[in-house]
């Protein structure tokens, strides 16, 4: 095929030829070639040797790879990545699981396909997609998902509109593009949830949490549990299920804290171990005393840009400091964040600065990552956001 051709000045091929995903505009020398937003375009070194084929966007990043072999972008490209990951899933007991009909299909460079991600709710998947060349592959990607699932993919939901730049000339709409509204309540590790793709935040459920959401049930038995930025309250569902004695869930979102009332009724017969507040989190925690023998702190991405680092960081260490100074001695607090330029270390020194704080004795009992269905690309740290710390409090 012909495509536009991206050259790269020289010496800013080392990163494509170690197999990082993205081409930065500032490593481009030219383009040769008619080229629009989304296209397909060859980038080669300053010497015109081949190294990768991508989607081409205004912006930063400007070329998202999807191969570095120099073959066809078809039906048959497609199909192959997306069984690639659906196997994948599968491999890991997350797909065709009478316990588990939730997970994610496609994490974006995770799994070769920068700019796509694919949520599955027991039967309905969620597209997501946030570059411009994989809209515009849509019909492609959704043939691929139909031939994988075949008669168990009941619907195809849209759920671009705000995550395509919205400069860009493509005007995505949130919709049904295969079926219509499917099984809204899904089975994870057992347990139901109701999932509004519609209306919720991101695709509808945190499912990168799974894995330690099934570590606090492990840790609940008895314990007086509070869960703070629980959202539809899948940590308090957990602790629940581990026999916790009292279950306190924090949203400040009044919907997140009715759904979450929701699960609870879905899960248990009798809730009444079970309270939910929709209030702010930092309000609540002002004066919460020593009643509490585990706490879950969850917070949505206090930083989304290098540029506010410095406040999120603030931010996790205030929160962390309330938490640690006042859970119960033997207590366990589980701390995440989900700022993905919010690194490991970074994080981890946080903690150790809010600890400290508080003067206490504190161990590291685990570190805790996402799970099997949000792969880390090993040439593209980036994709590893998700970060979490069990501490035991003394
Ligand atoms: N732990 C959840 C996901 C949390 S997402 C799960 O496992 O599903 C972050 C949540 O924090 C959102 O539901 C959002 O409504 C809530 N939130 C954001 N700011 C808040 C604040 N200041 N106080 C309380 N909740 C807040």
């Amino acid at each position: 095929m012909n495509y536009p051709k991206v050259i790269l000045k020289s010496g800013k091929d080392q990163s494509v030829r170690r197999y990082h995903p993205w081409i930065f505009s500032g490593a481009i020398k030219k383009i040769i070639g008619n080229v629009n937003e989304g296209d397909l375009v060859m980038v080669t070194d300053n010497k015109d040797e081949f190294l990768a084929l991508g989607h081409y966007q205004i912006g930063s990043i400007a070329v998202r790879i999807l191969t570095f072999k120099d073959k066809e972008i078809d039906a048959g490209f497609w199909k192959d990545k997306i069984s690639k990951a659906y196997n994948l899933r599968k491999n890991f007991g997350l797909a065709e699981n009478k316990n588990n009909n939730v997970y994610r299909l496609v994490h974006a460079e995770g799994d070769g396909l920068p700019g796509l991600i694919i949520d599955y709710y027991n039967g309905t998947a969620v597209l997501q997609m946030h570059s411009i060349g994989m809209y515009l592959n849509r019909e492609a990607i959704i043939e691929a998902i139909k031939e994988i699932y075949g008669d168990n993919l009941k619907a195809i939901y849209d759920k671009s509109e705000s995550t395509i730049p919205f400069k860009s000339e493509v005007e995505a709409k949130n919709g049904y593009i295969y079926g219509s509204s499917g099984e809204s309540v899904v089975l994870e590790y057992g347990n139901k949830f109701k999932i509004n793709w519609e209306e919720g935040q991101k695709t509808g459920f945190f499912i990168d949490q799974r894995e330690n959401r099934k570590l606090v049930s492990e840790y609940s038995k008895d314990q007086t549990v509070l869960n703070v930025f629980g959202y539809t309250g899948g940590f308090s569902v957990y602790a629940m299920q581990g026999g916790a004695k009292s279950v306190h869930s924090v949203d400040s979102s009044k919907k997140a804290i009715d759904l979450t009332n929701e699960n609870m009724e879905l899960n248990f017969e009798d809730t009444s171990r079970h309270e939910a507040f929709a209030v702010d989190a930092f309000e609540f925690l002002n004066d919460i005393g020593n009643k509490y023998d585990l706490i879950i702190l969850d917070p949505p991405a206090f930083a989304k840009h290098h540029n506010v680092l410095h406040n999120a960081l603030q931010g996790y260490k205030r929160l962390n400091i309330k938490a640690l100074e006042q859970i119960k001695s033997g207590g366990l607090l589980f701390t995440f964040s989900c700022s993905q330029v919010v690194s490991k270390e970074n994080f981890r020194k946080t903690v150790f600065t809010a600890a400290a704080n508080t003067g206490r004795n504190i161990r590291i009992l685990h570190q805790l990552s996402q799970p099997v269905d949000h792969p880390v690309n090993i040439y593209h740290p980036e994709s590893e956001y998700l970060k979490g710390l069990v501490v035991y409090v003394e």
